[in-house]
């Protein structure tokens, strides 16, 4: 969201700080240190927000480049955010002040060790290439945000990425064994997850504790075989209902997507799938596994959940249907960038069994309010995004933040949490003072301090200002 809660971006600084570049081109070379205002006007901005423009960005190719940037920064007394694709949608990566940006997307180095059924990543790696990389070696990386094609794993580490996968498989933190990190000082550390899980806790940490430069991260096998189908509902309750009682009855599909009416509208008018434009609920799922027989039973029991919850299954009967279907699930976002220029992308988690009333609810605000609301998201974990469409030029950012603070209310009252997979960062920041109870915070905030005394790393992001 143009990011009418923060400072005013300020116009691009002409003086990049000439102590803080002598310093860093100490250490490296001219091609890794951008100090040209062009350049620099590259880097305020996430998938979604914009704020100032850094002093100085800077591309590292090895952790001793990362040691050296955090280093002149500390002696410049200039903030640090490290940076991946950008692809976040939370705006972690948005500056909020003059700061340095370390910018990870030429640290990509990637070693698959196909005894240990690992891939050891630099920051800067595409997500997809893990995947791709392993699967000569008959094995996959299950962590799959839609972004998988463009995220960075340094990103995808920052915000605890998760992906439709996940339900069955797990997110980005559970893949995790091994991380090397930056700290605020330029200090290395190599952290397992052994004594007090401190790569645990720089896992959606958004860059605010460390800067990860290397992960070592697990890979498995691929299922062998993987059925489709969708399901359509005259009501949002009756696929919540499908989807509690196929789990109840022991499915545990690999990925369980939804999309209400808006969101299949939206996809429809862009790429004309054939997609059921009446229905309130349209429901995405893949069974997966090694034995076929069981792979068919587990889609005919979430098959059987649907069809007595009151909905209409198709099947897809082969490789391209399914891959018709789910690119209807991938395609939501420039579906969505078709109807208005900007978006503020909410990331709520529900129990499964308030969703119903949830959607409502926040179908029932968004009607209120005027803005065109749409809602999908994983919900075998209760993992919704409703997204709040607008024009800047012409809707007050001010009344979509007011909108999104109400979402976000709604998932707090039905014991939810404000985010899943895309994290605070600046966007949900404010809503931090409902959600967490002030001791929480304060112990928060001790955490960040430990860490991070100087409060360099990432300034103003997660955190609220007021319980310092
Ligand atoms: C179309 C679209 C679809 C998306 N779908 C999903 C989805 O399905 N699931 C999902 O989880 N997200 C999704 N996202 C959001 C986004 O892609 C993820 O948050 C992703 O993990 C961000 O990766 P990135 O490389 O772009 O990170 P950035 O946006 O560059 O950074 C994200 C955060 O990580 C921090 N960071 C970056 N690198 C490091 C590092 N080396 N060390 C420490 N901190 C670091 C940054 O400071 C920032 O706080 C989507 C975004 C878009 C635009």
């Amino acid at each position: 969201m143009a990011d009418g809660k923060n400072e005013k971006p300020s116009a691009f600084s002409l003086q990049p700080s000439a102590a803080l570049t002598t310093d860093l081109l100490r250490h490296l070379q001219p091609h890794q240190v951008l100090t040209h205002p062009a350049e620099r006007l590259n880097y305020r901005y996430d998938a979604i927000q914009f704020g100032v423009t850094p002093l100085a960005v800077v591309l590292p190719e090895s952790t001793a480049d990362v040691v050296a940037a955090v280093k002149a920064a500390r002696a410049a007394g200039v903030p640090i955010i490290g940076r991946g694709a950008a692809s976040g949608l939370s705006g972690g990566v948005v500056p909020l002040e003059e700061s340095l940006v370390i910018s990870f997307t030429r640290m990509t180095g990637l070693k698959i060790i196909p005894e240990r059924r690992e891939a050891v990543a630099q920051p800067g790696v595409i997500t997809l290439k893990v995947t791709e990389a392993a699967r000569p070696h008959g094995l996959i990386y299950p962590p799959d945000p839609a972004s998988f094609r463009t995220s960075t794993i340094g990103g995808n580490l920052g915000e605890n990425a998760g992906g439709p996968m996940c339900f069955k498989y797990g997110v980005t933190g559970d893949y995790v064994r091994e991380l090397e990190f930056v700290d605020a000082e330029g200090e290395v550390h190599r952290v397992t997850r052994d004594a007090f899980d401190l790569a645990g806790l720089l896992i959606g940490s958004e860059g605010t504790l460390g800067l990860i430069t290397e992960a070592t991260l697990r890979l498995i096998p691929p299922p062998k075989y993987t059925r489709t189908l969708m399901a359509h509902f005259a009501e949002v309750g009756q696929a919540a209902e499908a989807v509690s009682a196929a789990i109840a009855a022991g499915a545990v599909p690999a990925k369980l997507e939804f999309m209400d009416r808006a969101c299949t509208n939206a996809v429809e008018d862009y790429l004309h799938l054939g997609l059921p434009r009446d229905a309130e609920a349209v429901l995405l799922v893949d069974t997966d596994g090694d034995d076929l027989e069981i792979v068919e039973e587990e889609r005919a029991l979430v098959e059987r959940a649907c069809l007595k919850a009151g909905g209409v299954v198709r099947r897809a009967a082969n490789d391209a249907e399914s891959e018709a279907l789910w690119r209807a699930r991938r395609s939501i976002s420039p579906s969505l960038g078709r109807i208005r220029p900007q978006r503020m992308n909410e990331d709520i988690v529900v129990p499964r069994s308030a969703l119903p009333e949830v959607v409502r609810q926040i179908r029932a605000l968004g009607d209120a309010s005027g803005f065109h609301l749409v809602q999908f998201g994983h919900i075998g974990d209760g993992n919704l995004h409703p997204n709040i469409m607008f024009d800047p030029r012409t809707e007050s950012a001010e009344a979509v933040h007011d909108l999104a603070h109400k979402i976000a209310l709604v998932a707090i009252e039905h014991g939810g949490v404000l985010s899943g997979e895309h994290g605070i960062g600046t966007m949900k920041r404010d809503f931090m003072t409902d959600a967490v109870d002030p001791v929480t915070l304060g112990a928060l905030w001790d955490v960040k301090r430990a860490l991070d005394p100087a409060e360099a790393l990432n300034p103003g992001k997660i955190l609220p200002e007021e319980k310092r």
